[in-house]
């Protein structure tokens, strides 16, 4: 086939991908033909999967299944327009009321997905002449929302509150408009931030903190309200936080929390929540329920911890090295591309589906299988994840260190 690219754009395109390839980085998704579940389809294959942030076995919960059916009778089936022109509809108000009674703030503003929030929050509400202050494993959208805002942006070590008050010390008195910005779950790494700590240094600096609970929300605290409850705050010490509905929720979507006037401004400024078209309304419907089973179902949460306690102590009897998390995500740290890759794939001949994570995503030498737990896991789908991890231990543990 010829191209009808001008050939600078060609050998451009043709190099980068050759790099990626050569790289081992190249990414392509991989198409499933069943439900997202634990066990899925893919190219013909059956496979236990434990690669998907749907920790409380909410995306293919038969309620929500029905849920969803009977809201796109009621109000059809796209928002047909931005929500400040015609595409709000009474689900998304309701469904706002709810997440807000739920987290114990005034409002809540929704996005079209978690990446969106973020960019929208970020450059709504800093730019030139501010800075952003954030941890350096903060998620790519935080990242690229910083970045976008125009704002000064200094990233500190690692959970470390300290580097973080050391940074805001670092900048001019004239900056009086300061973010301090933290996913409450680190998505790659699973351990949850300093957030009592954070609390104090952005008290201190005088600092909007923001917290990133996409992977907290659903799966720590009480009924779910993530790491602020995690750590037995009040739930407006921290101002404003941001939650997805894509992962514990099981559906799409996402929403900023916090007091009325913050919330107002958002929908003043945040562009990406302007110049968009709304949610579909019936997965606003189908996420009202999702979030009666995020509240009431402790089941799930203490089945969850029950699978994440059963492959912890399975995983490190063998000796693989895990990191600090208490949460759903559980990655088991490898080190090089390469040997991640590898590790992948013979999990994949043996039935097991668990993605290798690579840089850029994650700092170079720290590849790693980012194993995702989830209450719908069955324990004997856990022991056999276990069972052929014991047999590639040989090739892959000899390697570390
Ligand atoms: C997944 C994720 C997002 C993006 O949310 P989406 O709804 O998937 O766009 C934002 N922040 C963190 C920490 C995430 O893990």
């Amino acid at each position: 086939m010829t191209s009808s690219l001008p050939d600078n754009w060609q050998s451009w395109l043709v190099n980068t991908l050759a790099a990626r390839d050569r790289d081992g980085l190249r990414r392509a998704p991989a198409s499933i033909d069943s439900m997202q579940a634990t066990r899925v389809q893919r190219d013909g294959q059956w496979l236990a999967n434990f690669c998907s942030n749907d920790y409380l076995g909410l995306a293919a919960e038969p309620a929500l299944q029905d849920a969803l059916i009977d809201a796109v009778r009621r109000v059809g089936v796209g928002a047909g327009s931005a929500s400040l022109v015609c595409g709000h509809h009474r689900e998304h108000a309701a469904l706002s009321e709810e997440l807000a009674d739920w987290l114990g703030v005034e409002a809540v503003l929704l996005f079209g997905n978690g990446y969106l929030a973020n960019l929208g929050v970020l450059t709504g509400l800093a730019g030139r002449g501010d800075a952003i202050v954030q941890d350096r494993l903060n998620h790519a959208s935080l990242i690229d929302g910083a970045m976008a805002s125009g704002a000064k942006h200094l990233r500190y070590a690692h959970a470390d509150a300290s580097a973080a008050e050391q940074r805001f010390a670092s900048l001019p008195e004239s900056i009086s408009k300061r973010v301090l910005v933290s996913d409450g779950v680190f998505s790659m790494d699973g351990d949850i931030a300093p957030v009592a700590d954070l609390v104090v240094v952005a008290k201190r600096q005088q600092a909007l903190f923001i917290l990133d609970e996409a992977h907290a929300f659903g799966v720590i605290g009480s009924e779910g309200r993530g790491s602020v409850s995690h750590a037995t705050l009040a739930n407006d010490a921290v101002p404003l936080r941001i939650g997805t509905l894509g992962k514990a929720f099981g559906v799409y979507g996402a929403f900023a929390a916090g007091p009325r006037v913050l919330i107002d401004a958002l929908q003043q400024l945040a562009r990406p929540a302007i110049y968009t078209t709304a949610l579909p309304p019936a997965l606003a419907a189908v996420t009202r329920v999702a979030l009666k089973h995020v509240r009431n179902d402790q089941w799930r949460r203490d089945q969850l911890q029950a699978n994440i306690a059963q492959f912890r102590t399975g995983a490190l009897a063998q000796g693989w090295r895990l990191m600090s998390s208490e949460t759903a995500i559980q990655p088991i740290l490898i080190g090089d591309t390469a040997s991640a890759n590898a590790l992948s794939a013979e999990l994949l001949a043996r039935g097991f589906w668990v993605s290798s994570i690579r840089p850029p995503t994650v700092p170079v030498g720290s590849a790693r299988l980012r194993v995702t737990l989830s209450s719908a896991h069955s324990s004997e789908a856990i022991a056999g994840l276990l069972n052929a991890l014991a047999e590639l231990t040989p090739r892959f543990l000899s390697n570390q260190n």
